[in-house]
């Protein structure tokens, strides 16, 4: 008796084990992450005015309307340009 209702209760949790499986998105080792290449290659660059490189904006040093690709050349070139 007790073997039985073990068994009906394996096969209650598998079919129930099925049916979530089966409702539930398949989930694959290596889950595909949606890069963003698009985003990446439209932002925006800016030039930095000391040395001409092109920096993304977000990365750039910015400084009354000028951009820099690091605070150094910010540095030197308001030190040639402003006094
Ligand atoms: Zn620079």
């Amino acid at each position: 008796m007790g073997l039985i209702r073990l068994l009906v209760f394996a096969a209650l949790i598998y079919l129930i084990w099925r049916l979530a499986k089966r409702l539930l998105p398949a989930r694959h080792g290596d889950a595909r992450r949606p890069a963003e290449p698009d985003k990446a290659t439209a932002q925006r660059m800016l030039k930095c005015q000391q040395c001409g490189v092109h920096v993304p904006e977000h990365e750039a040093f910015q400084h009354n309307g000028l951009s820099f690709c690091c605070q150094s050349h910010q540095r030197q070139y308001l030190e040639h340009h402003e006094r």
